[in-house]
């Protein structure tokens, strides 16, 4: 069985003689900056001269330099910027990393893909929290953590676990839990997830269902609540209970229905095209020309997301009806009538 780190595993004094440079204040960047500095570790932020969140990140008391002088400055340097910008920071930061720096990620792609070539004599590591960046904040405020991810790629002083468990400790991970994985393990699962199950996969089985109810002449506003509003409560069961436990909460007639026609709505074969395209680099490859290209396919994409039915129709939907977490308040600002 896998282990699993807590609090008790970690310490934050492993890397508290360190000065650790956070590249980026977005969503990874605030919550690792402010809660490593509340943990009492000494932290620079880095960002790009005009960049909006400067004044953000000094208000909340942090210090602020540009990438190369806060790298210059730290023992430690965590990427957070986006995937796609990470080769370009990382090619203004390469000449700062001493020998016995860490170089450290919250995803693997430019590591595991070879976008970012580190030299030998640095350590390589992940700390990847399992969650959002706003709910790491807000979880580490409330004396609690999201779970997370450690890997160590390159281990040049022998150190990089102990002080992956120590950062993850120093961010709130370890008080919910952190599991060790591989770059290529957390990239793989990863781009997979999110391709075929996750974004991918239940956007499209969303739109398919809703496509099929209203090409069969059903109202588009029922097949919104049925094919995509239903879908909430549906994953809430699941993720609480399990498959069983959402077996359990539905009806006999829906279970039956499911158990027996599910499977054939999965196109198996399309799954494990997608798992080799990530495996083999083809998908990777893609990405980086696209990206590369300024993404004309990525916008083509997004039009059509955009001007899909399915929009228009939820979009009046959800101002309609209210329900979720602002459901309450929005019925009490509702008229009377
Ligand atoms: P964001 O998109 O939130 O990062 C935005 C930050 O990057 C801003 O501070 C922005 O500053 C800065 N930035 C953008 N371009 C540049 C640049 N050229 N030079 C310097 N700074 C720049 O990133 P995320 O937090 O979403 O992702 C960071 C990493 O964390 C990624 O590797 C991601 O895969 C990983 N991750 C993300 C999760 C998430 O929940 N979002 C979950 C787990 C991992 P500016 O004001 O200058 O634009
Ligand atoms: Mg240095
Ligand atoms: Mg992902």
């Amino acid at each position: 069985t896998t282990t699993v780190y807590y609090d008790e595993d970690a310490d934050v004094s492993t890397i508290d003689d360190e000065t650790v440079a956070v590249l980026g204040y977005g969503s990874q960047g605030h919550a690792h900056a402010l809660n490593l500095h509340e943990s009492g570790v000494d932290v620079i932020v880095g960002l790009r001269e005009d960049s909006s969140s400067w004044a953000d990140a000094e208000d909340a008391g942090l210090r602020v330099e540009t990438p190369d002088v806060a790298a210059g400055e730290a023992d430690r340097v965590v990427m957070l910027v986006p995937d796609t910008i990470q080769p370009a920071v990382y090619e203004a930061i390469e000449d700062e990393l001493d020998a016995g720096d860490t170089l450290q990620f919250a995803h693997g792609f430019n590591i595991h893909y070879g976008q970012i070539e580190p030299p030998e004599d640095v350590d390589v590591t992940m700390v990847a929290p399992k969650s959002p960046g706003h709910l790491v904040r807000r979880t580490y405020e409330r004396g609690e953590g999201t779970p997370g991810l450690i890997a160590v790629y390159q281990d040049a002083t022998g150190n990089a676990k102990q002080e992956s468990l120590a950062y993850a400790k120093g961010i709130g991970c370890t008080r919910a839990g952190v599991i060790e994985t591989s770059f290529q393990e957390e990239v793989e699962t990863d781009l997979f997830g999110e391709q075929a199950v996750l974004c991918g996969g239940v956007t499209e089985m969303v739109k398919a269902g809703f496509e099929t109810l209203v090409d069969a002449g059903y109202a588009p506003e029922m097949a919104y609540f049925e094919c995509l509003n239903e879908l909430k409560l549906i994953v809430d069961l699941m993720y609480e209970g399990g498959h069983m436990g959402m077996w359990n909460s539905v009806s006999d007639t829906a279970e039956y229905g499911g158990l027996t026609r599910g499977e054939e709505v999965i196109d198996r074969e399309g799954m494990e095209q997608i798992l080799e395209e990530v495996q083999n680099g083809e998908f990777a490859r893609e990405w980086i020309n696209e990206n590369q290209a300024n993404r004309p396919a990525y916008k083509q994409y997004r039009d059509a997301e955009q001007n899909h039915q399915i929009e228009a129709v939820g979009e009046n939907l959800r101002d309609l009806f209210a329900w979720g977490e602002d459901a309450d308040a929005e019925k009490t600002e509702a008229p009377a009538d």
